[in-house]
């Protein structure tokens, strides 16, 4: 059995709705919260300043003003997207083979999910190896493993790119000169470096974006009229509405989030047996 850490899956995940956002600057404390309610971390986990500031422990006093570094960090944590169904933040781990060791993912195979990442946009990413061993490599160099893996997943991802316009600048063209990063193990193409900065300061935002953009598209010629997990009829889905997933460049429409957390944790196989869209656009 693969070893696997996860996110805890309880009632954390969801931030409640309606919540005004204050006007004022956050605190250390709010932003820590914040964060954890985003991330589905337990408040209890959090450091016991932040719990207590402002109230007449005292112990407050103890606590070191926040740096700028890291008020930052935490003010980007609540603009990442929220933990999928499966407990990770974007996609899976998109190879069969481990960056590591080059060796493909079998028997001993383990998973890892970023956690407490100093850079805020690893947080909650989704990653693979083929082993124990490689998994040590990995977090005696984590910097130069994930370079070498977001440049593989640009070389496969990028040639089929779904979108023809930058998801920041909507009426800019795609052209030869583009800026071609990864985030969430997907690779995303923009039109130049100001747009890729702030994709990554809102990765929430524009994950959503292209989620919605790609869900738009590949819903009138979705191929299945039933969920590839559980075989049954789309139409027969709560309210009617399936659960639509995006991995990579490809949309699943499902019966529901427990099906989502099936194909997040075998995705190259569903990605295989999904069959190609309906009506492909009028060639030439
Ligand atoms: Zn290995
Ligand atoms: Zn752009």
């Amino acid at each position: 059995m693969p070893h696997r850490t996860s996110l805890p899956t309880d009632g954390f995940l969801t931030p409640p709705d309606g919540h005004q956002r204050p006007r004022i600057r956050p605190t250390r404390a709010t932003l820590l919260i914040a964060a954890a309610i985003t991330l589905g971390v337990p408040l209890m986990a959090l450091p016991a300043a932040a719990g207590q500031e402002g109230t007449s422990t005292g112990r407050a006093t103890t606590a070191a003003p926040p740096t700028r570094e890291e008020t930052d960090r935490l003010a980007l944590l609540l603009r990442l997207p929220k933990p999928n169904p499966a407990g990770f933040i974007g996609d899976p781990y998109p190879l069969d083979t481990c960056i590591v060791a080059g060796e493909k993912l079998g028997e001993k195979a383990v998973t890892l999910i970023l956690k407490d990442q100093r850079d805020a946009l690893q947080e909650g990413r989704h990653l693979r190896f083929c082993c124990e061993a490689c998994l040590e490599k990995f977090k005696a160099n984590p910097t130069e493993y994930l370079a070498k893996l977001d440049a593989e997943i640009i070389r496969l991802q990028k040639p089929q790119y779904p979108l023809e316009r930058c998801l920041v600048m909507l009426d800019e063209t795609l052209g030869e000169d583009t800026e071609d990063f990864v985030y969430g193990n997907r690779c995303y193409v923009l039109c130049c470096r100001k747009c890729e900065n702030n994709f990554l300061k809102s990765a929430g935002r524009y994950v959503t974006a292209y989620d919605k953009a790609l869900t738009g598209r590949q819903r009138q010629t979705y191929p299945l009229d039933t969920c590839i997990v559980s075989g049954k009829k789309l139409s027969e889905s709560k309210d009617g509405k399936p659960y639509d997933l995006v991995i990579g460049s490809r949309l699943f429409r499902l019966h529901s989030e427990a099906e989502a957390k099936v194909v997040l944790e075998n995705a190259s196989a569903y990605l295989a047996k999904l069959p190609p869209l309906k009506s492909a656009k009028p060639q030439g």
